[in-house]
């Protein structure tokens, strides 16, 4: 007790010395004066950045965490080249996946029979012809690449690099080729009944939030390899 005692008398003085004589401590005093300012102005700017949160829509913030968590750009998958050695000419121009060529071929024989005439628009596209379609349109139609992602998709996330991917139009109504009007046609209303048959999807349909409605676009899942590839976009949308 008694060295306590000692220790008190020493230690209460020095402290007090310290403690005025102190630049820090100084500070510290200061800082003491000027905390419930400083709690208020934090307080009333962290209020209004919780209340600014709570302003924006729910639905922006889903669609930001969509995007951020996949790997889209504009909305379009990424989809790799298909080899040369896989693809195969089908008649001029038409170029598709061979695992895709029969099931095709009979899909166009079988409307043929219920008189619907199939006329094949575009299959396989190469990233660098991508490439072109994507840039070159966008300029001429002076959109921006969002609003052009719509219509066309980015080179390399185009499922017609894949070569399981085939534009159809109706050879009776040439006028509606890559409308959306294409729907009316006789030849969209027999591969809405039939396509399945074939393993045909459509791919944008009206529900997608990110791309255009196309009615003549069609993709292949008819196969482990086709769907492989589009294994993702059937997983997310
Ligand atoms: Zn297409």
């Amino acid at each position: 007790m008694e060295l306590n005692k000692d220790i008190d008398q020493i230690d209460i003085p020095h402290a007090k010395r310290t403690y005025l004589n102190n630049p820090n401590s100084t500070l510290l005093k200061k800082l003491l004066i000027f905390y419930p300012f400083l709690f208020l102005i934090f307080s009333v700017v962290g209020l209004r950045f919780i209340r600014n949160v709570g302003l924006i829509p729910l639905n922006n913030l889903k669609f930001q965490v969509e995007r951020n968590n996949g790997e889209r750009i504009l909305g379009h998958l990424p989809y790799n080249e298909t080899p040369k050695e896989k693809l195969v000419l089908i008649e001029p121009n038409i170029i598709v996946h061979m695992d895709m060529r029969d099931s095709l071929l009979k899909m166009r024989e079988e409307a043929k029979k219920d008189g619907i005439y199939l006329v094949f628009l575009s299959g396989y596209r190469s990233i660098n012809l991508q490439n072109d379609i994507f840039y070159s349109l966008k300029s001429i139609r002076n959109q921006e690449a969002a609003e052009r992602a719509r219509v066309s998709a980015p080179p390399g996330y185009s499922e017609h690099s894949t070569g399981f991917a085939i534009d159809i139009g109706d050879a009776t109504q040439r006028e509606t080729d890559f409308e959306t009007h294409f729907e009316n046609t006789d030849a969209f209303k027999w591969l809405i009944k039939n396509a399945a048959k074939f393993h045909f999807k459509l791919s944008f349909n009206k529900d997608n939030k990110y791309i255009d409605y196309e009615p003549w676009h069609w993709r292949y899942e008819g196969s482990i390899e086709a769907l492989k590839v589009f294994e993702s976009s059937n997983r997310k949308l």
